[in-house]
């Protein structure tokens, strides 16, 4: 069974990435073709507070009225990554 997973640019979104060597960590280390950013593809990553989906969930949370506490706790990721999602997208605290 062959499993596919399509990476996308954090920065751009765009599909257009190559292997570009590893980090010092052995993980596979990638660059965007459109905008150059160098990024490690989400499934390799072991805080889940840099994945690519972390900010929309965090938003989507926050919208529905969880607090600060619950968000870090319910996505396993710092208070201080939920406090600065929300303080760059300029949401009233
Ligand atoms: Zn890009």
């Amino acid at each position: 069974m062959k499993i596919q997973i399509t990476l996308t640019c954090p920065q751009c979104k765009s599909i257009n990435v190559v292997k570009n060597g590893k980090k010092k960590a052995k993980k596979q280390n990638y660059l965007c073709n459109a905008c150059s950013r160098q990024f490690i593809g989400d499934p390799a990553l072991s805080y889940k507070g840099a994945h690519s989906n972390t900010i929309t969930l965090i938003m989507r949370m926050w919208m529905r009225g969880c607090g600060i506490r619950a968000i870090s706790v319910i996505l396993n990721i710092s208070l201080s990554k939920v406090l600065k999602t929300l303080e760059k997208q300029q949401v009233v605290l």
